[in-house]
């Protein structure tokens, strides 16, 4: 039997990382929350303004995935130097998003034309949505070519609560720190979107532009607590939206083993993970082992759309 040795993308949990083999009764399969996160928080940044590149360097030093979710058509994207500095943002891992290309038309060509350029100029694909002035009625245009979108209504998103994936909560930043959200989202156990426009000091009218340093005084917040899982809409999202798919699946019982399948939304990002655990039992998929990890859990990739529990 092969032993398929995951190295996942999700960071790791807070905790020890010497946790033995469960060894009980082999069952009782659960996801955790948040990649074993207590809460998970996204910074989002919106229309591709000015500000957003003239601050990069000190967002790239916070040491975070973000999203950019751009404007395909802002004057920003055209400079060579500037097309560079986008390029630079794909290359440091962060997630650019469809802000459509002019912000303005609710079409298919307006997403197309924006998810285009992003393929060609960036090599990169497109996973998410954010919906210009949260307008709800791009929704049926963004279920043909997305797995999630960003609303603009602000709110904790739960485990495997009924939040729509199409209609993403998301809280703007206000003029002061919003250490009040990432607070919220670790005591209720949720997930926070944090939605920038722009900084001060920018040059093309960024909406409610916010104060950098208070800003990036707010991430550090939420890094110190140590519980936060902070990363990018489609990562975060996939985690959560597989975490349901897999909680709603009937098992399939048969000999000495218990089998899960699934299949993936369209437009699901690929190479993605889920965390598990169960009480007891050995975890295969494909007939590949999988080993468990003393953080606290074994390590499920989605794309095999199987999971095998041996008794
Ligand atoms: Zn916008």
């Amino acid at each position: 039997m092969v032993k398929l040795n995951i190295i996942s993308s999700l960071p790791i949990p807070p905790g020890v990382n010497n946790l033995p083999v469960p060894s009980g009764i082999p069952g009782n399969l659960k996801v955790l929350n948040w990649a074993g996160f207590t809460g998970a928080v996204s910074y989002t940044f919106d229309d591709s303004t000015s500000s957003q590149l003239d601050n990069y360097a000190e967002l790239q030093a916070l040491g975070i995935p973000m999203t950019f979710y751009i404007q395909t058509n802002r004057i920003t994207m055209k400079p060579v130097d500037l097309a560079a500095l986008w390029s630079k943002i794909v290359k440091d891992g962060h997630e650019i998003g469809n802000h459509t290309n002019d912000h303005t038309t609710v079409s298919a060509a307006n997403i197309d034309i924006a998810t285009d350029f992003i393929q060609n100029t960036f090599g990169t694909d497109v996973y998410s949505i954010a919906y210009p002035y949260g307008d709800t009625s791009y929704i049926p245009l963004a279920k043909t070519r997305f797995f999630i979108g960003r609303g603009v209504s602000g709110g904790n998103i739960l485990p495997n609560d009924s939040t729509d994936p199409y209609n993403l909560k998301c809280d703007i930043h206000s003029t002061s720190r919003m250490d009040f959200v990432v607070d919220s989202a670790r005591s209720v156990k949720g997930w926070r979107i944090i939605l920038v426009h722009g900084f001060t000091g920018g040059n093309d009218g960024a909406y409610q532009p916010v104060n950098y340093d208070q800003f990036a005084a707010g991430v550090v917040y939420a890094k110190s607590l140590g519980d936060i899982w902070i990363d990018t809409v489609t990562n975060i999202g996939a985690y959560w939206r597989a975490q349901k798919i897999l909680s709603s699946v009937t098992p399939v019982f048969s000999g000495n083993t218990t089998t899960w399948n699934w299949t993936l939304p369209d437009h699901f990002p690929p190479g993605k993970y889920l965390r598990v655990t169960v009480d007891g039992g050995t975890l295969y998929q494909n007939d590949k082992l999988l080993e468990w990890d003393g953080h606290g859990y074994y390590e499920v990739s989605l794309d095999a759309g199987s999971l095998t529990l041996a008794h």
